[in-house]
């Protein structure tokens, strides 16, 4: 019988126990020095300014939209076809989540829907935009950033799926997902599913120096003990002031050094996911129930390699039956009970609800081995050949 093949997978080497390891027996488990080399390293990695290590994705939206002010009168779109954090965030701060529909081929926001959803509604209304590079297809901010300007939005990139994702601007420049050069701030996940894994963890990128200060802040409690802040006059040694109302948002320090140790080889993992995608791509690019799929991309950091196919659910049980276990990303968003108390209602966004009808995420991890992926396939050759 086939050992069980998820649709997603980390890899921990021995490397990375030495590493967890040595953290386990230095100093500091917390609050130490791993935090600050990771920070670096990742923000070197995506070539952005600034880098905040916090305690997972879902944090990372949340300090990001606190950043940015979100209150109660903000108006803040996304899209339906993400992780429910994407929107969350917009909620805790108690701002109000709107939905733009997809592009059919890119599988992200549509960035003329988005375009027509703020013509639509009066001057100011909207604050800010945060669009995902879902499955890891590099999102066109450049675009975003000009729609953005043009309306005086901020941007929250949500690239949990795109770390090494990149698109090319008209200059013939590498842009890399979370560079912080159009969005005002860009946030990762390293849940164990992602290309790093911290078991859970999180990273905010930036450019600006101003929000990446409060993110500090934000991240402990809203507290500082650096002498230069100081709001009142120093009292000693000890003394530390909570200056806002903020979280422990913190990543230990052990989790620092797996997802430090992780990095190092992120580039060798994107090269198998690369060439994992190019080899589904070729099995189904002329297959007849194929209705679309995640194709080849210049870019593309493939966190999911996604088909749409008729029969949908009768396929993802017969995998399962061959021991494969798939996956769908997503749900619309926008048809979960919670948001559906806010008004929104199926058929709201057909586009995203015709994709969901037919989604399916197929096993895409580095150490998918070529006959696991070949008995993937064949399977579902088999299943649409019966
Ligand atoms: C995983 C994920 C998140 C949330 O990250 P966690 O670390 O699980 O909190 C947010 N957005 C997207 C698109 C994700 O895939």
């Amino acid at each position: 019988m086939q050992q069980p093949i998820p649709y997603g997978k980390q890899h921990i080497t021995e490397k990375d126990l030495e590493a967890v390891n040595e953290t386990l027996l230095s100093d500091f488990l917390t609050q130490g020095p791993k935090i600050a080399e990771f920070e670096k390293a990742f923000a070197a990695y995506t070539e952005a300014k600034f880098a905040v290590a916090v305690s997972n994705g879902t944090a990372a939206l949340h300090l990001c939209a606190m950043a940015l002010e979100t209150q109660e009168k903000c108006n803040v779109i996304t899209t339906p076809i993400t992780f429910a954090a994407s929107a969350n965030c917009i909620r805790y701060c108690g701002g109000n989540v709107y939905f733009a529909d997809i592009h059919p081929e890119a599988y992200t926001l549509d960035i003329n829907k988005v375009e027509a959803l703020i013509q639509s509604k009066p001057e100011g209304f909207f604050s800010g935009i945060i669009p995902v590079d879902f499955a890891g297809y590099p999102v066109d901010l450049r675009a975003f950033r000009k729609l953005a300007d043009d309306y005086g939005l901020w941007i929250i990139e949500d690239a949990c799926h795109a770390p090494g994702g990149f698109f090319v601007n008209p200059d013939g420049q590498k842009q890399l997902c979370g560079n912080g050069r159009y969005a005002n701030l860009a946030i990762f996940s390293f849940h164990p599913v992602k290309h790093i894994a911290c078991g859970e963890g999180g990273m905010i990128t930036t450019n600006n120096e101003m929000l990446y200060q409060k993110l500090l802040l934000l991240r402990t409690h809203g507290i500082t003990k650096d002498p230069t802040l100081l709001q009142e006059s120093n009292h000693g040694g000890w003394y530390y002031e909570m200056q806002t109302l903020g979280y422990n948002y913190r990543l230990t320090d052990f989790q620092a050094a797996l997802g430090l140790s992780q990095l190092n080889r992120v580039d060798e993992g994107l090269v198998s996911r690369k060439e994992i995608a190019r080899n589904y791509y070729e099995a189904f690019k002329d297959q007849n129930f194929i209705k679309g799929q995640s194709g080849i991309v210049d870019g593309h950091a493939y966190h999911l390699y996604v088909i749409e196919v008729e029969k949908r659910k009768e396929l993802y049980d017969y995998l399962r039956s061959k021991n494969i276990f798939c996956q769908v990303h997503y749900i619309p968003v926008h048809q979960m009970p919670y948001y559906k108390k806010m008004g929104y209602k199926s058929g709201d966004f057909p586009l995203a609800e015709q994709y969901y009808a037919r989604c399916l995420s197929l096993p895409m991890y580095p150490t998918l081995t070529a006959e696991e992926q070949e008995y993937v396939i064949k399977s579902v050759f088999d299943f649409y050949s019966a």
